[in-house]
Order: structure tokens, then sequence, then C-alpha cells
């Protein structure tokens, strides 16, 4: 850390107001029955934020009143009204294409199970499945009603043509519907292999392949959330953008994800068991391809319906005559997962980490720059997105008919589920080695006294799951930062058991332990970044060797 202190020292000297730091009301809150902890000896000074107000938002956004906003849902359109009045407050220019809101239609497709079925056919004989125990259908690909064909393992399903990675090669594809398991083998880069699972990207691959349909199997060690729990919200509407523009899986008829429990069915007669597989992929090895003694029989009988929803963009025009017309793109997305299966009593998805905590820093953010105005050479652009959960919706549509000038966009920080529940030590950001951002992220944070890592969990592939991605495959040098913890310190558990229980789950809530003072200093690091990327003479650019650098401005044409 040494070597970058000097500089760290003055980048933040630089960024500091003129004014006094102003103080923050007094904390009123309290978190249930878990009182907030402090982050301990060695905390940097924060200047701008105490974590409380922050907390204030996120109660208000994650209340039950807000019904867990669900794209599309009442929920999310009245978490939305409190947005925009805090926007209007502050005295924030409307950025979408309707004032503060952009809005975009949708496609919700429900599976009807009780029409529905599945079944596998070994040498004339069917052996129905079940629905939910042994798989679900997976409604974000357009699903044809009926299709029967052979089953073949194809490994992790990746093409990867810049390593010479190909789980493809040699096997005969046409018209059969490949088992794979997810993830990638550790020989592939993190951000490399996270953009190759990506749904597009797979896809691509196995259509030129002649695939059909595929059937995921989920790498038992990297589940976030238990089978139970993907099951039992298995017939939850999911939702696409309407227009052909965004269909990423055209022409794939079947997608099914299996429980990894249950997975041995498929593998009778191949010469190969689930087990042998399950401890390749746990290690991320590679794995066999082979053909599959069994055909797949589907019905699918979708309920489709349209509606909207909106993505909101606001923004602080800068005050540099030339450089006021990029923008540093600050985004959260709002949305979360509505009402679904109670899970001890409880149906509403409050999503308060999940990201009412994100979309939180975004009001708290505005509302420190009104408090101590601060002169921005460049625009911000403040982005509060929908659709999220959805398959990163909102983002993908922004960023395909932005509402800004097309490559005036120099810089994405995305927030999303930052996970405040630790003292803040070690700041954990996706795309560290990818752009100047990255390096712009861990001087920022170091002269905060907090370390800087990249992500110590690729095979989770954080990379791509969640809006930043949308920017990236846009050209715009782009991140995430969360609240990090070490390999093998005891956070680590602490991280996991959260995601085992919390995640995606109703007991995200406003009932849990969170850590004030940590979120104070994520959010000082933020908005310290967010200033230092607005003032730098030059917009932030890809490393010459970061894969993501062929979608640059330079590539995409936009200038
Ligand atoms: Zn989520």
């Amino acid at each position: 850390m040494r070597k970058l202190f000097l500089l760290a020292i003055l980048v933040f000297i630089s960024i500091l107001p003129i004014a006094q730091a102003q103080p923050q009301p007094p904390a009123t809150t309290t978190h249930g029955s878990h009182p907030a902890h402090g982050s301990g000896p060695g905390t940097a000074t924060t200047t701008y934020f105490d974590g409380a107000i922050w907390w204030n938002y996120v109660k208000v956004l994650a209340g039950d009143d807000m019904e867990g906003r669900e794209t599309g849902s009442f929920g999310l359109h009245k978490a939305q009204e409190y947005v925009v009045e805090q926007l209007r407050r502050a005295g924030l220019e409307p950025a979408g294409s309707k004032s503060y809101y952009q809005p975009m239609q949708f496609e919700s497709r429900q599976i009807v199970e009780k029409e529905s079925s599945l079944a596998l056919v070994h040498q004339g004989q069917v052996e129905p499945l079940t629905l939910g125990d042994d798989a679900i259908f997976n409604t974000r690909v357009n699903l044809a009603p009926s299709v029967e064909a052979p089953l073949v393992f194809a490994g992790y399903g990746l093409a990867i043509p810049e390593l010479n990675y190909n789980d493809l090669a040699g096997l005969d594809l046409r018209d059969k519907v490949v088992v794979i398991f997810s993830g990638a083998p550790e020989e592939i880069p993190g951000a490399l292999a996270s953009h190759y699972q990506s749904a597009s990207e797979r896809w691509k691959a196995l259509r030129k392949a002649g695939v059909r349909g595929v059937i995921m199997i989920p790498n038992p060690a990297a589940m976030d959330i238990p089978w139970s729990r993907i099951s039992a919200n298995r017939a939850h509407p999911s939702m696409a953008l309407k227009g052909a523009e965004f269909d990423d899986t055209p022409g794939e008829d079947l997608a099914l994800t299996m429980n990894p429990e249950r997975a041995q069915k498929l593998f009778p007669g191949s010469g190969h068991t689930l087990q042998e597989l399950v401890d390749l992929v746990k290690d991320r090895k590679p794995l066999p391809h082979f053909e599959l003694a069994l055909s797949v029989r589907a019905r699918a009988v979708v309920n489709r319906k349209t509606l909207e929803s909106a993505n909101l963009a606001a923004q602080l025009t800068g005050s540099d005559p030339k450089l006021k017309n990029e923008y540093v793109v600050l985004s959260a997305h709002l949305d979360h997962l509505g009402i679904g299966e109670p899970i001890n009593g409880d149906r509403i998805y409050n999503g308060a980490m999940d990201n009412a905590s994100g979309s939180a820093v975004l009001l708290d953010l505005i509302g420190s720059l009104k408090k101590s105005p601060q002169k921005l050479k460049r625009s911000l652009l403040f982005l509060f997105v929908t659709g999220e959960e959805k398959g990163l919706l909102g983002s993908r549509y922004f960023t395909a008919h932005p509402t800004v000038r097309p490559g005036s966009m120099i810089a994405n920080i995305n927030i999303d589920m930052f996970l405040p529940i630790v003292p803040l030590k070690v700041l954990t950001v996706y795309g560290l080695a990818e752009s100047d951002l990255g390096d712009m992220a861990r001087e920022t944070a170091e002269s905060m006294g907090v370390q800087v890592q990249a992500d110590p969990e690729p095979q989770r592939n954080a990379f791509i799951r969640s809006d930043q991605y949308n920017f990236i495959r846009h050209g715009v040098p782009a991140l995430v930062m969360s609240v990090g913890f070490e390999k093998g310190s005891p956070q680590q558990e602490i991280f996991k058991n959260w995601r085992t229980q919390r995640y995606h789950a109703p007991s995200d809530d406003l009932d849990q332990p969170v850590d004030l003072a940590t979120a104070g200093k994520y959010e000082e690091i933020v908005r310290a970044l967010m200033i230092r990327a607005a003032n730098d003479p030059g917009r932030p650019q890809w490393k010459a060797n970061s894969f993501f650098r062929r979608y640059g401005p330079m590539a995409s044409g936009s200038f």
C-alpha cells in the first residue's frame, strides 16, 4: 500500500469540500433487536455519512408497504414516487424520457404447472419427473409448447475462442438438448468466465452447434440459494423486455434447471455418474463430454402478459463548459422480488440489502451534494433501474436506449447489495483489473484505510450479475463494490450464512443486523470515487489487456 500512499493522500485532500463537514441529523434509528456495531479502531474519518440517514432511506424503501418492489407492481411504483420526490427536492434535473421516468414494456411469463409436464425417456420407458422436486422450467427463455430430444452431456457448455476452449467440439449437438453444469473451469480467468456464462454468450455458441435446449445443473458447491427456496418460487412470473433486440436466447425451445441432488436420473447407461462429475465441478476441473442414453420430453404451458415499468434518471449538470457533456453514471436497482411464497409466515420479499441499500446510497449521495455542493466538472447521472431481478432488464434497456448521448457516459459506478454486515476492512471491487476506474477505486479506498481486493469468489459470477454488466457491454468502464472479507476469515462465514438464509428470502428485511459505520464509510468511498471520476481530466480507459476493451468506445464507434 505504501507506494500509492502519497498519491492517495493528495487525491483525498483534493476532493475535500471547501465547506466544513456538515453534521448529519442525529441517528434515530434502531434495527429491531439488533444494535449496529461500530467499525472499531483504525477507522478513517468519515466526513459526510454516518449510516443513519442511509438507514432511514432503507427503512422507507424496504418497508412492508412497498410490497417487495417487484417490477411492474404497485409497490415498485410507490417506491419510485418516493424516489422522484427526493430527486425533485434535491433540485436534480429530470433525465428520463418522460420527466424522471423512462418507461419500457415487458412480457411477463408464468409457467402453468398443472398443464405442463416433464419426463425422461430411456429405451422406450418413460420416467416422469416431478416439477419442483426434480427440475423446474426456466421461463426467462421463450419456451416452446413441446420438445422431445436426445440428451448430450456438454460439460460447462462453453466455447471461448480466445482461449481455444470448447466444450462443444467433436459433439453432434444438432437438435439435441444439452445437459451442462453452471460455472467454468478454473483455468479460465474470472471476467472472461463470467462473460461467456452470460445467457446470451453461452446460447450463441450452443445455437451455432444446433442445440435445441439446455438442462442446467447448478454447481452444488456454489449455490447461493438452496434448492428448496429456488423451487418454492418457481411459479413466480419471470419477465423479458419486449422487442426482438432484447431476446438473448432466440431459438432456445427448452430451458430447465435440474435439482443437483436428483440429477443422477440423467446419467444411467452413460458410463458416468453424477458424483464423479460433481467432484470435478466442485474443484472447477475440466469435465468430460459424452452422449446420454436418454431423451427428454417436455410440455410447457406459459401464461403471458404485457406490463410496463420504468427506470428513473436524474442529473446534476457539471460546471465545465466542455466536460459537462460527459456523465459519471451512478446506478442501483430499485426493484426486488415482490410478494412470493411465504417463509416462516412472511410473504414479503422486502429486499432491504437487495437493493434498497444501494438505492439508499444514491439518495444519500444526492442529499450530501445538496448539503455540501461540489463544483464538479462533469455531470452526474443517477439511475434507479427496474427489472434487475428479472435479468438486468432495466439497465439493458437504458444502455440500448440511453437518455443521454451514447458515448457520453464515461464511467458507471453500480451499487447492488453491498452488504454492510461486518466492519469495513476490505472492499471487494468487481472489475478492479479491467479499467482505470478500478485503479481510482483502489486509491480512493486505500486513502481511507480500507484494503481493496478483486473478486475472491469468481465462481459466483458476480461480475455479470448486476447492472454494471450492461454498461460494460456498451463500452463504459464500470465496477461494482461490496464490503468484503478475507478468504478463510470468520467474516466469510457471516457472508455465506447471509446468502443461504437471507439472500432472496423474506428475511432480507429491516430486522437484521446492519453495521451503520460500515455503510457510512462505504458511502464516503463511493462519493470520493464519483467526484474523482467527475473531475479527472481524462476519462477512464479500459486496460490494454482487458477482455472488455473490445466493447470500448473506440470499438463501438460511438464517437
Ligand atoms: Zn437480487
